[in-house]
């Protein structure tokens, strides 16, 4: 492939996410998008395996938020949230605070999935400290959990598996725990509660399954027993969405399958079916009552200054748009028996230790970390764009994937991790 211009140019000014560039292959230039492909500017095109790290569920350039971004921008790309209103903002809380569970009632918005884990940390140690109490100062979390990569979302974060291990005691010690797989270990967490709980102001989850930290599943009785132990020990419970939120697990809201409510949950990836940076912090009516006051000091003191985007607004309603009209539903039923039926065969690849399905998310998992640089241009040589992480080899497309694309996605796997030497040194 040829270089662009602007591609050799730049690449001596761009810092790039996640890779040792020294190292890294250089990046694909991109010029185009429509539905689940990706279009190179040499004219190839790939079909995209990962939706963009998870975030285009309708596939790209939907023509329904399309057209609600450009008629956005004709009357209002943006105003400041202090002091002024808008629609497209309002109208996007009202829906969401509809479709959530119960009483999550209260969405503060913010541009993405890191800051609204933040606010929703901030929202927990003051909600105790407006309540009178102040020893809550530390949060609780679980060994596989993603949460951002901030500096006070990495402390939450796996500290082994994850990628912030770099910065361990420079950020204060959170509590870290293991999911209540099962009696034992809910027992251990009531135990491990019972001694510390009155120090920690929040418990911080990713329902149903732990994207970034492996694509790890657990089953939804751990989410019950979550919101018991939190209850009885006086702790908020934070679930963040921001993966499995917008149908991912085959539910509308991970939280569903469950039939339980935290007390905060965060959202952003899908928000806006892949168009703008958008993200929210839920909060039930408990949590927002607790800063409903005469006094000017028990506010919420946060206001990020692109809070609110009128485009990304847009983008969201039409994303809503496309959810209330139902057909996501079956799409996704569609992609997960496309899944499970042609990962199948991947267990008996060389160094497969797992194949899992939930939803559309397609997960085969390795012994040890695989050579994401070597692996994405292998998938890229038989047309998928699939961004291995860690130990796992996954899919999780738009659920507007046609089936010839998906079959694409799935010979791509097959065919490469079927030669095997997939494993190598790692990365995101
Ligand atoms: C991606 C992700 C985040 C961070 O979102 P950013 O928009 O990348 O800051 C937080 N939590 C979960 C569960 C995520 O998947």
């Amino acid at each position: 492939m040829t270089t662009p211009d602007w591609l050799a140019e730049g690449a001596k000014h761009v810092w790039r996410p996640y890779c040792q560039m020294k190292t890294a292959p250089a990046p694909l230039p991109v010029v185009r998008t429509h539905g689940s492909r990706i279009v190179l500017e040499d004219g190839r095109e790939l079909v995209d395996g990962i939706a963009s790290w998870w975030t285009a569920v309708h596939g790209y350039n939907h023509p329904h938020i399309a057209a609600a971004v450009r008629a956005q921008l004709e009357a209002m790309p943006h105003v400041m949230f202090g002091g002024l209103a808008h629609e497209p903002a309002y109208r996007l809380a009202a829906r969401l605070a509809a479709i959530l569970p119960g009483e999550l009632d209260h969405v503060f918005f913010a541009e993405s999935g890191s800051v609204s884990v933040e606010i929703a940390m901030k929202m927990a140690l003051q909600f105790h400290i407006n309540r009178g109490e102040t020893g809550r100062t530390r949060f609780l979390s679980f060994r596989g959990g993603y949460h951002g990569d901030t500096l006070a979302t990495m402390t939450v974060c796996d500290p082994e598996e994850g990628m912030h291990s770099l910065f361990s005691g420079v950020m204060p010690a959170q509590v870290i725990a293991d999911l209540p797989l099962d009696d034992a270990s809910e027992a251990a967490l009531d135990a491990l509660l019972a001694q510390r709980g009155g120090e920690i102001a929040a418990m911080l989850t990713e329902p149903l399954v732990q994207g970034a930290g492996g694509m790890l599943f657990h089953d939804q009785e751990v989410l019950r027993r979550l919101r018991r132990l939190a209850d009885r020990h006086g702790v908020l419970l934070i679930f963040d969405e921001i993966f499995t939120g917008f149908g991912r697990t085959g539910e509308l809201f991970a939280m569903q399958a469950a039939g339980i409510e935290p007390d905060i949950v965060t959202l952003s990836k899908a928000l806006t079916g892949g168009t703008l940076p958008l993200s929210a912090a839920v909060a039930s009516r408990k949590v927002f009552e607790a800063f409903w006051s005469d006094d000017a000091g028990a506010a919420l003191m946060h206001g990020p200054t692109y809070m609110g985007n009128a485009l990304a607004c847009a983008a969201a309603n039409a994303s809503l748009d496309l959810f209330e009209a139902g057909t996501w539903k079956a799409d996704v039923a569609r992609v997960s028996a496309a899944l499970k039926e042609g990962l199948e065969p991947c267990r008996s690849a060389p160094g497969v230790v797992d194949v899992r399905v939930l939803g559309a998310i397609g997960v085969v998992e390795f012994a040890s970390p695989v050579a994401v640089g070597a692996l994405c241009q292998a998938f890229a040589e038989k047309g998928a764009w699939i961004r291995p992480m860690g130990k796992v080899v996954y899919l999780t497309p738009a659920y507007t994937t046609l089936d010839a694309d998906l079959d694409i996605l799935l010979s791509a796997i097959r065919d490469v991790i079927g030669a095997g030497g997939v494993e190598g040194s790692g990365g995101v």
